[in-house]
């Protein structure tokens, strides 16, 4: 395995061990661990060829800074307001709002995001 695949390799194998759509800077802090010679910007690229490979995806909502997650059917996201953490949502995508907006709008729709924010579970009982 040459030194390219072995920091894809470590970077994925991340990101598909952990729910908590790591930032950038938290991916490096944990792929270090493993390839501790690794550099920021190595692993800021790397992350950007998986994306172009289609085996991750950036979610970037709200201007807020971009956190990553294994590429998966689409769904929705919850952020804690208080600690910041991002959660999955099990809530059905909603494809015929998708539809709906293009048949009003003429815009050829590919799909939505949508986050919810409020508290998490933790923050409540603080
Ligand atoms: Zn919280
Ligand atoms: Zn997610």
């Amino acid at each position: 395995m040459n030194k390219h695949t072995k920091q894809r390799e470590a970077i994925l194998r991340f990101l598909r061990g952990t729910y908590s759509h790591p930032t950038a800077d938290q991916i490096y802090d944990e792929v270090r661990k493993e390839i501790p010679n690794i550099s920021k910007g190595t692993v800021y690229r790397n992350l950007k060829v998986l994306q172009e490979m289609g085996l991750i995806s950036e979610l970037n909502l709200n201007g807020t800074v971009s956190r990553f997650e294994v590429k998966q059917e689409s769904h929705y996201h919850f952020r804690c307001e208080k600690c910041g953490r991002v959660l999955d949502i099990g809530e059905p995508v909603d494809k015929e709002l998708d539809r709906r907006v293009a048949l009003r709008t003429g815009l050829k729709i590919h799909h939505h995001q949508l986050e919810f924010q409020g508290l998490c579970h933790d923050c409540q009982h603080e």
